[in-house]
């Protein structure tokens, strides 16, 4: 099937209009039309080759909503016209322990992300959901309730599951104190979910200037990092901190605020951090731990989640020709949650 897109062609160069050809059905797969495609930070470190050489062309883009246009013959999951979805993953080994117990982010053999990876049977580059078609596996294909607000779902896909899935790890709950360090995409999604679990909720920021916001979204309110007496006051406070910062940052400022016992976990820099002070670890029995995104079953379960209470992330629509000023932006941090790219604005 041809379709089009919007690829980057090297590390330094913009986004620019791409054709290309999705394979053709596979007796289990799904052919999607897609409506919107959240931008993840992720997408522009990817295109940047922030985390390494990529395969360019590359048309990234994994938080995808759209609508089944067509099915594979041994599809049982989904038919015509359904809403669905698609995150960061499209295929995994499913044979191995961890595809079996529903984390095939972690697959034994190399999980085939949603773009930039080889696909597992003809080995061509997987691309990703800043085009108007897509062709997956149904094993890998969401479902979309039919009580959440179409256009505001996509960020669900990434910022949802990767916030959602080591809130479920560390067992969040009602009276659980949760930090979360940076208030972008993940961060208000981690804001949301926490709070609808029942958690009370600081937004760790650099500053006091998103106060309103983090509160709109159910904060307590903002303890700012940059604020050292309030980091003081704030020591041993937190039960579990998630951090959001996607680059190369300090992590001595925030593991006093960890209780005994309470973890930070990093799912925002995928790269060195700065060297680390053992002695709140040790004389806490603090833990600094990591998470990637989440397995199928828990995207599916946080998509459920959001349409249960009624959670939405803030979206800022854009069109595809405005990519590269989206990506100008969100290397400025000039964004208030997350743009979503609508495919088609003029339905
Ligand atoms: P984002 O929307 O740009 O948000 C990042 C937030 O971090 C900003 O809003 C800002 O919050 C804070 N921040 C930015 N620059 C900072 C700096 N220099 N020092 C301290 N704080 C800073 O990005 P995102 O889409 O949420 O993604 C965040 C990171 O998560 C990216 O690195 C992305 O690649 C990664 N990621 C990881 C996974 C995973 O599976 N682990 C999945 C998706 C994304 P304040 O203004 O409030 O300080
Ligand atoms: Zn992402």
């Amino acid at each position: 099937m041809k379709t089009t897109g919007y690829a980057a062609h090297s590390a330094e160069s913009e986004m620019v209009p791409y054709h290309f050809e999705r394979r053709a059905l596979r007796p289990n797969d799904v052919a999607i039309e897609i409506l919107y495609c959240g931008v993840c930070h992720s997408d522009l470190h990817t295109v940047n080759g922030d985390w390494g050489p990529q395969p360019y062309p590359l048309v990234p883009g994994h938080e995808i909503v759209g609508r089944v246009m067509e099915v594979g013959p041994e599809v049982t999951q989904y038919k015509v016209d359904d809403k669905v979805a698609v995150g960061c993953m499209v295929d995994s080994c499913q044979e191995c322990d961890q595809c079996k117990h529903d984390e095939e982010q972690f697959c034994r053999h190399g999980v085939t992300f949603t773009y930039g990876a080889p696909d597992r049977i003809s080995g061509e580059i997987t691309q990703g959901g800043y085009s108007r078609h897509i062709v997956v596996r149904e094993d890998f294909v969401l479902r979309v309730s039919g009580k959440l607000d179409l256009p505001r779902v996509a960020p669900i896909l990434c910022a949802g599951i990767t916030t959602f899935s080591p809130l479920r790890k560390w067992e969040v709950g009602p009276g659980s104190r949760v930090g979360v360090i940076g208030l972008g995409g993940l961060g208000h999604m981690a804001v949301q979910l926490a709070v609808a679990m029942g958690a009370q909720v600081t937004v760790i920021s650099r500053s006091k200037s998103k106060e309103a916001d983090a509160k709109a979204l159910g904060a307590k309110g903002i303890l700012a990092s940059t604020d050292d007496a309030a980091m003081k006051a704030a020591g041993c406070s937190f039960d579990l901190i998630i951090d959001t910062v996607p680059v190369k940052h300090q992590l001595d400022i925030y593991t006093p605020l960890l209780d005994i016992d309470g973890s930070l976990v990093i799912v925002g820099q995928v790269g060195p951090i700065e060297e680390l002070m053992s002695v709140p670890l040790v004389m806490g029995r603090r833990r600094v731990a990591g998470s990637l995104i989440g397995g199928i079953k828990q995207t599916q379960e946080v998509l459920d989640f959001c349409a249960a209470h009624d959670i939405h992330p803030k979206c800022e629509m854009i069109r595809m020709d405005q990519i590269n000023d989206a990506f100008a932006r969100l290397a400025q941090g000039d964004i208030a949650h997350r743009f979503v790219i609508d495919m088609n604005p003029s339905a």
